[in-house]
């Protein structure tokens, strides 16, 4: 694939070079922004399952100077300004201890998730992971959000979304789910918007997952009538937004040359650095060449 093809094929891709963003999936949270206007308000932020970065660029971005954010992810992330980094993983209760130190003792007004486990492809594999990830990060957020506090996922839409649902619903009035433009139709990725947080009453934080665990051979999908919990779900971005499942001509605008633009911060210790060395010297995949 050549330097330019991918910025051909994916419009927000090069977007987000072009603006600045690490990833293009800045324009996600953009867009959810814009529907549901999550960053008003808010002095305390996490970004869980943060790196390499671009959702923690819109929040310091969008965020007036003194808001504290905090982004959390298993991998280094490179430096950026306004944001606290804590290497860590979501599902440790250790991890939320240290959030709120970083908040001095006080809580989040929003949690923001875009965490995803490596893709197996196998859909039904992956959709359990995904959803373990996200009550992982359900349960870190019951640890850190302050009551009436907004968390914002990322989900996949696969057969037992609908436990997902319930379980959410248990602890915010509001509960949507919401697929930006930038989201490509091709793929279930949706976002979870829930808002008001109002745990049941008593309720410990704790990083047990009882609900899954004791609940999975139950089909969610058949219940009924109040036992059935159906969200609503809302496509957002602004409909002339560009569409992501689309490829765009490289000079969107005639009047202007096309001028390819680097990765505004590319890995810093990427697991497949030694293949793509291995490449570039033609070594990869021979028998003679040096193991990965
Ligand atoms: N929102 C990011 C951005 O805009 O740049 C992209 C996030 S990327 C799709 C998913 C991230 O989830 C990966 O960096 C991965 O390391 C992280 N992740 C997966 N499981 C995690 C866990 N248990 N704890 C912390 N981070 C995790």
């Amino acid at each position: 694939m050549g330097r330019s093809s991918k910025d051909k094929r994916d419009i927000y891709y090069r977007l987000a070079k072009e603006e600045g963003w690490r990833a293009r999936s800045a324009f996600k949270l953009l867009q959810l922004d814009q529907e549901f206007s999550l960053f008003h308000g808010v002095s305390r932020a996490v970004d869980l399952c943060a790196a390499p970065g671009s959702w923690s660029q819109v929040l310091s971005r969008k965020l007036s100077e003194e808001v504290k954010i905090v982004a959390v992810d298993l991998q280094a992330m490179a430096p950026l300004p306004g944001v606290t980094q804590i290497q860590g993983d979501i599902t440790k209760v250790s991890t939320a201890q240290e959030i709120i130190r970083h908040f001095e003792g006080r809580p989040a007004d929003l949690v923001v998730c875009d965490g995803a486990p490596d893709v197996t492809g196998l859909h039904d594999v992956d959709e359990y992971i995904q959803a373990q990830l996200l009550l992982a990060a359900l349960n870190i957020t019951t640890h850190v959000l302050k009551p009436g506090g907004a968390f914002v996922a990322k989900i996949f839409r696969g057969k037992d979304v609908t436990l997902l649902y319930s379980q959410l619903k248990i602890f915010f009035s509001s509960v949507t789910c919401a697929k930006p433009r930038s989201s490509r139709n091709s793929s279930i990725e949706a976002f979870v918007v829930c808002q008001s947080y109002s745990p049941p009453e008593g309720y410990v934080p704790n990083m047990s997952n009882p609900l899954l665990d004791h609940c999975y051979d139950v089909d969610f999908n058949q219940l009924e009538g109040p036992n059935r919990v159906v969200v609503p779900f809302l496509a957002c971005g602004d409909l002339s937004a560009f569409d992501s499942d689309r490829s765009y001509p490289l000079q969107l605008d005639a009047s202007k040359q096309y001028q390819y633009t680097p990765p505004t911060q590319p890995p810093i210790r990427p697991p497949y650095q030694q293949a793509c060395q291995l490449r570039k010297t033609n070594q990869l995949a021979r028998e003679d060449a040096p193991a990965l």
